[in-house]
Protein backbone atom coordinates (compact mmCIF):
# COMPACT_ATOMS: atom_id res chain seq x y z
CA UNK A 1 0.00 0.00 0.00
CA UNK A 2 1.58 3.50 -0.94
CA UNK A 3 -0.42 5.88 0.18
CA UNK A 4 -3.91 6.11 2.97
CA UNK A 5 -5.80 6.72 -0.06
CA UNK A 6 -5.61 3.16 -0.97
CA UNK A 7 -7.42 2.84 2.49
CA UNK A 8 -11.69 3.48 3.00
CA UNK A 9 -11.59 6.49 5.50
CA UNK A 10 -13.37 8.75 6.85
CA UNK A 11 -13.06 12.05 5.41
CA UNK A 12 -12.24 13.28 8.77
CA UNK A 13 -10.08 10.79 9.04
CA UNK A 14 -7.94 11.63 5.90
CA UNK A 15 -7.97 15.18 7.25
CA UNK A 16 -6.25 14.38 10.16
CA UNK A 17 -3.65 12.46 8.78
CA UNK A 18 -2.85 14.83 6.28
CA UNK A 19 -2.30 17.24 9.17
CA UNK A 20 -0.18 15.00 11.08
CA UNK A 21 1.97 14.90 7.50
CA UNK A 22 1.97 11.64 7.46
CA UNK A 23 1.98 10.51 3.41
CA UNK A 24 2.84 7.17 2.92
CA UNK A 25 1.91 4.66 5.60
CA UNK A 26 4.94 2.84 7.38
CA UNK A 27 5.29 -1.18 7.24
CA UNK A 28 3.28 -2.08 9.83
CA UNK A 29 0.40 0.39 8.84
CA UNK A 30 0.00 -0.85 5.18
CA UNK A 31 -0.53 -4.41 6.51
CA UNK A 32 -2.19 -3.96 10.02
CA UNK A 33 -4.66 -1.04 9.05
CA UNK A 34 -6.81 -3.35 5.73
CA UNK A 35 -7.51 -6.15 8.34
CA UNK A 36 -8.15 -3.99 11.63
CA UNK A 37 -10.33 -1.67 9.28
CA UNK A 38 -12.32 -4.64 7.55
CA UNK A 39 -12.34 -7.26 9.79
CA UNK A 40 -14.05 -7.73 13.17
CA UNK A 41 -11.14 -9.91 14.73
CA UNK A 42 -8.47 -10.55 17.13
CA UNK A 43 -5.34 -9.20 16.66
CA UNK A 44 -1.25 -9.92 17.40
CA UNK A 45 1.03 -7.23 15.93
CA UNK A 46 4.84 -7.51 16.48
CA UNK A 47 6.31 -4.45 16.27
CA UNK A 48 8.34 -2.09 18.75
CA UNK A 49 8.27 1.70 19.22
CA UNK A 50 9.36 3.82 16.32
CA UNK A 51 7.11 1.61 13.58
CA UNK A 52 4.25 3.67 13.89
CA UNK A 53 2.04 0.95 15.59
CA UNK A 54 -0.12 3.65 17.23
CA UNK A 55 -1.62 4.94 14.17
CA UNK A 56 -1.80 1.10 12.91
CA UNK A 57 -4.01 0.78 16.16
CA UNK A 58 -5.13 4.07 16.62
CA UNK A 59 -6.81 4.89 12.91
CA UNK A 60 -8.93 1.81 13.14
CA UNK A 61 -10.04 2.35 16.86
CA UNK A 62 -11.47 5.67 15.81
CA UNK A 63 -13.02 4.73 12.56
CA UNK A 64 -14.79 1.83 15.10
CA UNK A 65 -15.89 4.37 17.09
CA UNK A 66 -19.43 6.11 17.46
CA UNK A 67 -18.32 9.82 18.56
CA UNK A 68 -22.15 10.55 19.58
CA UNK A 69 -21.79 7.90 22.21
CA UNK A 70 -20.54 9.07 25.49
CA UNK A 71 -18.92 6.04 26.78
CA UNK A 72 -15.63 4.19 26.95
CA UNK A 73 -15.74 2.27 23.69
CA UNK A 74 -11.82 2.01 23.24
CA UNK A 75 -9.52 0.62 25.97
CA UNK A 76 -6.01 1.47 25.27
CA UNK A 77 -3.48 -0.33 28.30
CA UNK A 78 0.20 0.88 28.29
CA UNK A 79 3.22 0.03 30.45
CA UNK A 80 3.76 3.61 31.79
CA UNK A 81 2.51 6.94 32.25
CA UNK A 82 5.03 8.32 29.40
CA UNK A 83 3.83 6.28 26.82
CA UNK A 84 0.03 6.48 27.95
CA UNK A 85 0.51 10.24 27.31
CA UNK A 86 2.00 10.16 24.34
CA UNK A 87 -0.68 7.45 22.74
CA UNK A 88 -3.28 9.60 24.26
CA UNK A 89 -1.96 13.00 22.58
CA UNK A 90 -1.70 10.63 19.29
CA UNK A 91 -5.10 9.25 19.33
CA UNK A 92 -6.34 12.85 20.53
CA UNK A 93 -5.24 14.42 17.00
CA UNK A 94 -6.16 11.09 14.97
CA UNK A 95 -9.73 11.59 16.32
CA UNK A 96 -9.91 15.49 16.58
CA UNK A 97 -12.48 15.96 13.46
CA UNK A 98 -14.29 12.97 14.22
CA UNK A 99 -15.17 14.55 17.88
CA UNK A 100 -13.61 11.48 19.99
CA UNK A 101 -12.17 12.24 23.10
CA UNK A 102 -9.17 10.14 24.38
CA UNK A 103 -8.45 10.16 28.28
CA UNK A 104 -5.30 9.28 29.91
CA UNK A 105 -5.56 7.85 33.02
CA UNK A 106 -2.50 6.49 34.71
CA UNK A 107 -1.24 6.15 38.70
CA UNK A 108 0.97 9.33 40.76
CA UNK A 109 -1.71 11.33 39.61
CA UNK A 110 -5.12 12.90 41.12
CA UNK A 111 -8.44 10.93 41.00
CA UNK A 112 -10.62 14.20 40.72
CA UNK A 113 -9.41 15.14 37.61
CA UNK A 114 -9.60 11.67 35.82
CA UNK A 115 -13.01 10.87 37.40
CA UNK A 116 -13.96 14.25 36.08
CA UNK A 117 -12.49 13.23 32.53
CA UNK A 118 -14.21 9.96 32.98
CA UNK A 119 -17.94 11.36 33.64
CA UNK A 120 -17.10 13.88 30.62
CA UNK A 121 -17.92 11.13 28.16
CA UNK A 122 -14.54 10.36 26.31
CA UNK A 123 -14.56 7.47 24.09
CA UNK A 124 -11.21 6.22 24.71
CA UNK A 125 -9.15 5.50 27.43
CA UNK A 126 -5.20 5.04 27.53
CA UNK A 127 -4.09 3.86 31.06
CA UNK A 128 -1.17 2.00 32.92
CA UNK A 129 -3.14 -1.25 34.42
CA UNK A 130 -3.25 -0.44 37.97
CA UNK A 131 -4.28 3.01 38.00
CA UNK A 132 -7.46 1.55 35.95
CA UNK A 133 -8.29 -1.21 38.08
CA UNK A 134 -8.71 1.10 40.42
CA UNK A 135 -11.32 2.83 38.70
CA UNK A 136 -13.14 0.04 37.70
CA UNK A 137 -13.28 -0.93 41.21
CA UNK A 138 -14.11 2.19 42.60
CA UNK A 139 -16.68 2.22 39.64
CA UNK A 140 -15.77 5.36 37.98
CA UNK A 141 -14.67 3.22 34.61
CA UNK A 142 -17.59 1.20 32.79
CA UNK A 143 -16.05 -1.33 30.57
CA UNK A 144 -19.60 -2.72 29.46
CA UNK A 145 -19.71 -0.94 25.73
CA UNK A 146 -15.87 -1.09 24.93
CA UNK A 147 -15.61 -2.78 21.39
CA UNK A 148 -11.71 -2.80 21.09
CA UNK A 149 -9.45 -3.92 23.67
CA UNK A 150 -5.51 -2.81 22.76
CA UNK A 151 -2.55 -4.14 24.90
CA UNK A 152 -0.21 -1.88 23.92
CA UNK A 153 4.13 -3.20 24.95
CA UNK A 154 2.51 -5.93 25.55
CA UNK A 155 6.20 -7.51 26.78
CA UNK A 156 6.85 -4.16 28.81
CA UNK A 157 3.32 -4.39 30.80
CA UNK A 158 4.49 -8.39 31.49
CA UNK A 159 8.36 -7.51 32.65
CA UNK A 160 6.76 -4.77 34.82
CA UNK A 161 4.64 -7.15 36.96
CA UNK A 162 1.27 -6.16 35.29
CA UNK A 163 0.21 -9.52 34.20
CA UNK A 164 -2.86 -10.08 36.69
CA UNK A 165 -3.82 -6.54 36.52
CA UNK A 166 -4.30 -6.62 32.71
CA UNK A 167 -6.00 -10.39 33.10
CA UNK A 168 -8.21 -8.44 35.10
CA UNK A 169 -9.03 -5.50 32.76
CA UNK A 170 -9.77 -8.34 30.01
CA UNK A 171 -11.53 -10.47 32.09
CA UNK A 172 -13.83 -7.18 32.96
CA UNK A 173 -14.62 -6.60 29.55
CA UNK A 174 -17.45 -8.05 27.18
CA UNK A 175 -15.33 -10.53 24.69
CA UNK A 176 -18.70 -10.58 22.77
CA UNK A 177 -18.46 -7.25 21.31
CA UNK A 178 -15.03 -6.64 22.72
CA UNK A 179 -11.93 -7.60 20.12
CA UNK A 180 -8.71 -7.54 21.44
CA UNK A 181 -5.66 -6.26 19.66
CA UNK A 182 -2.30 -7.12 21.25
CA UNK A 183 1.31 -5.00 19.97
CA UNK A 184 4.34 -6.36 21.38
CA UNK A 185 8.23 -5.60 20.46
CA UNK A 186 9.00 -9.43 21.39
CA UNK A 187 6.60 -12.97 22.06
CA UNK A 188 8.44 -13.32 25.12
CA UNK A 189 6.69 -17.58 26.39
CA UNK A 190 4.89 -15.03 28.92
CA UNK A 191 3.36 -13.01 26.15
CA UNK A 192 2.33 -16.61 24.10
CA UNK A 193 0.25 -17.87 27.61
CA UNK A 194 -1.75 -14.15 27.79
CA UNK A 195 -2.37 -14.17 23.57
CA UNK A 196 -2.92 -18.14 24.17
CA UNK A 197 -5.57 -17.57 26.39
CA UNK A 198 -7.35 -14.47 25.33
CA UNK A 199 -6.86 -14.24 21.62
CA UNK A 200 -9.80 -16.03 19.26
CA UNK A 201 -7.85 -16.97 16.40
CA UNK A 202 -6.13 -13.54 15.36
CA UNK A 203 -4.93 -12.41 12.64
CA UNK A 204 -1.01 -11.63 12.80
CA UNK A 205 1.24 -9.13 11.36
CA UNK A 206 5.08 -8.97 12.23
CA UNK A 207 7.43 -6.08 11.42
CA UNK A 208 11.04 -6.43 11.26
CA UNK A 209 12.46 -4.50 14.11
CA UNK A 210 15.05 -2.41 11.38
CA UNK A 211 11.86 -1.21 9.47
CA UNK A 212 11.45 2.02 11.61
CA UNK A 213 10.15 5.30 10.46
CA UNK A 214 13.31 7.12 11.15
CA UNK A 215 17.30 5.65 10.98
CA UNK A 216 18.45 9.18 10.90
CA UNK A 217 17.86 9.68 14.72
CA UNK A 218 20.92 8.79 17.11
CA UNK A 219 19.71 7.47 20.43
CA UNK A 220 21.66 7.79 23.91
CA UNK A 221 20.70 7.90 27.33
CA UNK A 222 22.64 9.06 30.81
CA UNK A 223 21.48 7.67 33.85
CA UNK A 224 20.10 10.36 36.19
CA UNK A 225 17.94 11.63 39.26
CA UNK A 226 14.86 12.14 37.61
CA UNK A 227 15.22 15.86 39.06
CA UNK A 228 18.19 16.52 37.62
CA UNK A 229 16.99 15.25 34.12
CA UNK A 230 16.02 19.05 32.64
CA UNK A 231 19.54 20.26 33.51
CA UNK A 232 21.12 17.29 31.92
CA UNK A 233 18.99 17.39 29.11
CA UNK A 234 20.04 20.69 28.57
CA UNK A 235 23.88 20.45 29.14
P1 LIG B 1 5.06 5.00 17.00
O1 LIG B 1 5.83 3.82 16.52
O2 LIG B 1 3.59 4.80 16.92
O3 LIG B 1 5.51 5.46 18.36
O4 LIG B 1 5.34 6.22 15.98
C1 LIG B 1 6.58 6.81 15.84
C2 LIG B 1 6.47 8.20 15.23
O5 LIG B 1 6.19 8.14 13.84
C3 LIG B 1 5.40 9.09 15.84
O6 LIG B 1 5.96 10.36 16.08
C4 LIG B 1 4.34 9.20 14.76
O7 LIG B 1 3.68 10.45 14.80
C5 LIG B 1 5.12 9.04 13.49
N1 LIG B 1 4.37 8.39 12.38
C6 LIG B 1 3.45 7.40 12.48
N2 LIG B 1 3.00 7.03 11.27
C7 LIG B 1 3.65 7.79 10.37
C8 LIG B 1 3.63 7.85 8.93
N3 LIG B 1 2.86 7.06 8.20
N4 LIG B 1 4.45 8.74 8.34
C9 LIG B 1 5.27 9.53 9.08
N5 LIG B 1 5.34 9.53 10.43
C10 LIG B 1 4.54 8.66 11.08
Amino acid sequence: METFNELELSPEMHRAITELGYTKPSQIQSEALPILLNEDTDFLGLAATGTGKTAAFGIPLLEKIHGHKKVVQGLIMCPTRELALQVCGQINLLGKYKGIKALPIYGGAGYEEQIRGLKSGSQVVVGTPGRLIDHLEKGTLKLKDVTTIILDEADEMISMGFKEDLETLLEATNREIGKIWLFSATMSPEVHRVADKYLVDPKQVKVNKKEMLSTTVEQIFFPTRESDKPEILCK
